[in-house]
């Protein structure tokens, strides 16, 4: 129902202030590893910093938070948080970086899968899949959707390198600072034919399952305690909404802020 929403109906959102907080470390993350490796001192840290921080001002998404000067500096601090953090999992200078933000994509049946990797790496048994997530840790159990997310991404690199990696790895950049160790913020997983399989078949289920829906338009609903989180909850059938005013509805509310903030109307 979600994929309904967001690219079947397209319906637009607002951004939330995790979504951008996560685009901005990711980014001074990327530039700081895009240095050579001697070059990736502090100082550099808190210039690329800086660098994204202007980036982002004048990005649409960040001036749609439409933050007061408090919130603008609770954001910015929880962001160079998760630098923090990063700092703490490892110093930059020791990234074995392959790649950064590398598109890949590949053919899956009838389909096409692609994305972008935040990090590919190489340790001395082969490619390394990397990613951040500045949420707080989840236990490997509760990190199961990220594994096959980045399982996907192991899959795209063997079609397109010719080379599987041998494993994906999580940085987990957010939560309090002390209250999590280097082990729990750095979780892998190892590729095998049976993690490629299990995404191989959960893709072709999946894509079956968009295709019935577009015949039939019935897309199932999965209502667990995320739904309070999801931005279409207040037009979706299983809590009693009205898909058919979703779209309407949502681009009064992102054209208001756009107003709001200064921005031109979006087409
Ligand atoms: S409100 Fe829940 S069930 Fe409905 S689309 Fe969102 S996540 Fe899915």
């Amino acid at each position: 129902m979600k994929y309904r929403f967001q690219y079947l109906e397209s319906v637009p959102t607002l951004p939330s202030e995790a979504m951008v907080r996560g685009s901005f470390v990711h980014r001074v993350l990327e530039l700081l590893l895009a240095r050579a490796r001697d070059q990736r001192t502090n100082d550099a840290a808190r210039e690329d910093f800086d660098a994204a921080q202007r980036e982002f001002r004048l990005r649409d998404d960040w001036r749609m938070l439409a933050l007061d000067t408090s919130d603008e500096e609770q954001f910015w601090e929880s962001s160079r948080e998760c630098v923090r953090a990063y700092y703490r999992i490892e110093h930059p200078s020791e990234a074995q970086v392959v790649e950064l933000e590398k598109w890949v994509s590949a053919p899956l049946g009838e389909f096409e899968i692609a994305g972008f990797i935040d990090r590919l790496e190489r340790d001395t048994q082969g490619l390394v899949v990397s990613d951040y997530k500045t949420g707080a840790p989840k236990i490997p159990q509760y990190s199961t959707d990220y594994f096959r997310q980045l399982t996907y991404y192991a899959l795209m690199c063997e079609t397109q390198m010719n080379e599987t990696p041998h494993s994906v790895r999580i940085y987990y950049l957010g939560g309090p600072k002390d209250q999590y160790t280097r082990q729990q913020r750095v979780v892998s997983q190892v590729v095998t034919t049976d993690t490629l399989e299990e995404v191989r078949n959960t893709a072709r289920r999946v894509f079956g399952a968009i295709e019935s829906g577009k015949a039939t338009g019935d897309f199932s609903t999965n209502v667990t305690k995320l739904c309070e989180w999801c931005d279409f909850r207040e037009w979706c059938p299983a809590h009693g909404g009205d898909i058919g005013n979703a779209k309407a509805e949502a681009s009064v509310r992102v054209q208001l802020r756009r107003r709001q903030v200064g921005l031109p109307e979006s087409a």
